[in-house]
């Protein structure tokens, strides 16, 4: 291919001129023994054995463990609510994050894909995704990046959008080579709205002056689903957040039934001044073994100060999200 990618990596790697092309040929599953071992731990325990938290408001009355609150304030729908279920799924990748979002009407949004090919290809056999409408890359580590590339070859996005600065790594030649060759739209994250069907997704760019550092520049989204509403903001750290703040973006306004623990729940990611706007209900952290102490004391006793309920992948294993669009929700975990 040709002009695949600006090396200084300045912007989103060259639009195609091709950007009509339809998707290449969602490649089929190749038939390996990709579903055997799901992961290292649980075993195959894990869809059936699941402990179900039933969030949903009149559920959670007669479940009687934990109370909680299903969120959303039924009050004014605008215009008519929505019907059916978005399905967000926070995968077990280890250490990493990797999002899938489904709609009610069966469009799929990726946001980042761990770092285990491995792991990302038996997700995506388990949960049956064969295509993908939009894909994010909050940034290019490769913690977010590597199973992006086993989900393009299978199930070429319609459209990827990331922060427009590329990766210097092999993994994000992949990617960018593997995106090209689906026939897949290149977009710089700017203030894009993207419909899956009745979910909205609102793309919420870096700020500017961030320089070129990677977590700085994640890229968000909001996630709107009739009263339902979720946040993901990458490894995004203070610097970038706060710069959100000072920006007044109405994006990052909650309350969120729904969050992603920023930066693994590292030290320098989530902060008090951030969260009162964010306003968590639940919180979840992407994590798996790692030497970088994630997740931290101070990200813990921060959520703990906020009353915000906490999952966590490296011991729950995947986290589900079932959501209604009057804002209640279930969630489940795989253990
Ligand atoms: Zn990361």
């Amino acid at each position: 291919m040709s002009a695949r990618q600006n090396p200084k990596g300045k912007a989103a790697p060259s639009r195609k001129p091709a950007a009509k092309a339809k998707k290449a040929p969602a490649r089929k599953p190749t038939p390996k023994g990709a579903r055997g071992k799901r992961r290292g731990g649980p075993g195959p325990s894990d869809l059936l054995g699941l402990f179900v938290l039933l969030l949903t408001a009149g559920l959670a009355a007669c479940a009687g463990k934990e109370v909680l609150s299903g969120g959303g304030g039924d009050g004014q729908t605008e215009t008519q609510a929505p019907t059916g279920q978005m399905v967000i799924r926070f995968l077990d990748v280890g250490q990493g994050d990797a999002i899938l979002v489904r709609s009610p009407e069966g469009k799929t949004m990726l946001y980042d894909g761990g770092r285990s090919a491995e792991r990302m290809r038996a997700h995506l056999e388990t949960y049956g995704v064969d295509r993908i409408d939009l894909m994010v890359a909050s940034h290019a580590d490769a913690d977010h990046i590597a199973g992006l590339v086993p989900a393009v070859q299978r199930a070429g996005p319609t459209v990827f959008i990331n922060n427009g600065i590329a990766g210097t790594t092999q993994t994000w030649d992949r990617l960018v080579t593997a995106l090209e060759e689906a026939g897949t739209t290149f977009q710089k994250a700017n203030k894009q709205v993207v419909n899956l069907g009745s979910v909205k997704v609102r793309v919420i760019a870096p700020p500017p002056g961030m320089g070129d550092d990677q977590n700085e520049n994640s890229v968000g989204v909001r996630i709107e689903f009739g009263e339902f509403r979720a946040l993901l903001t990458g490894d995004s750290e203070k610097r970038e957040t706060e710069a959100w703040l000072e920006q007044g973006r109405p994006e990052i306004k909650g309350p969120f039934q729904l969050y992603k623990s920023i930066h693994h729940g590292a030290a320098n990611g989530d902060h008090p001044a951030w969260l009162a706007t964010v306003r968590p209900e639940n919180v979840v952290i992407g994590v798996g073994e790692n030497s970088y102490g994630h997740p931290t004391e101070t990200a813990l006793n921060l959520y703990r100060e906020t009353g915000t309920r906490v999952y966590r992948t490296d011991r729950q294993g995947t986290v589900t999200f079932t959501a209604n669009a009057d804002g209640t929700y279930t969630a489940t975990t795989d253990r």
